[in-house]
């Protein structure tokens, strides 16, 4: 096999690569994405479960008023009954004293209570809304998630079709060579054979030597880039 023949293997070995690189970087991100996708449901619903915990203190809340309320409208029943057996006007007075302080912290428990509701009926409405929309993204989180899986499929199939491929077209490589190119590949940690073009190396843009210029156009050895490295070879342009 002449050099011209093995360039083009180690091209065709190089697109491979590429592709495979290119979906091994497409699987990696879709891993990150259905995690995102994982974190904004676990927000979600970790704010649905705030909200239900505010209702449960709000309901607590207003029922630790209500019994306020209720005992403090006993006591003023009681006061009323007891009115009626006094006998000294100071005890009038004292009792009366204490209606007035009962009716105060009865009314004051009531308006605590209306302003319960209005927070309970707030919150309730608040989670509904949320619970309706985490269905909706939940739905929709599913249906991405899907799609994304099916995509990861096609790129595990095309992967595998690509590896075996890649075994195929490297076994027809000479070994020292695949070294050589594996070597370059690892140093420029990329692209390690590059065309060039009207003298001007693809993989650095830099002008080649006219001499190597010439000598790498008749392909009769294998020629490396003196400014990256990389292994090149003529294109016609
Ligand atoms: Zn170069």
């Amino acid at each position: 096999m002449n050099i011209k023949e093995q360039i083009d293997i180690l091209v065709k070995l190089q697109k491979i690569e590429i592709e495979s690189d290119d979906i091994k970087s497409k699987l990696s991100n879709v891993s990150k994405k259905l995690d995102s996708f994982d974190a904004k449901l676990k927000e979600f619903e970790q704010s649905i479960i705030d909200e239900e915990s505010l209702l449960n203190d709000l309901n607590k809340e207003y029922r630790s008023y209500d019994s306020d309320a209720q005992t403090s409208l006993a006591l003023i029943k009681k006061s009323q009954e007891k009115l009626r057996a006094v006998k000294t006007n100071k005890e009038y007075q004292s009792l009366l004293k204490e209606m007035e302080e009962l009716k105060a912290k009865n009314s004051q428990a009531e308006d605590e209570m209306l302003l319960g509701l209005d927070r309970i009926d707030e919150t309730e409405k608040n989670i509904s809304v949320k619970k309706d929309e985490y269905s909706r993204v939940k739905e929709r989180v599913n249906s991405d998630k899907e799609t994304i899986m099916q995509e990861v499929e096609i790129g595990k199939e095309r992967l595998a079709k690509l590896e075996a491929e890649w075994n195929e077209v490297s076994s027809k490589v000479k070994p020292e060579l695949l070294k050589r190119y594996m070597m370059v590949k690892r140093q420029v940690k990329g692209i390690a054979i590059a065309s060039v073009k009207k003298s001007v190396c693809s993989g650095c843009n830099m002008n080649l030597p006219p001499q190597m210029y010439n000598e790498l156009q008749r392909c009769d050895s294998l020629k490396f880039c003196p400014n990256c490295q990389r292994i090149i070879y003529w294109e016609k342009s």
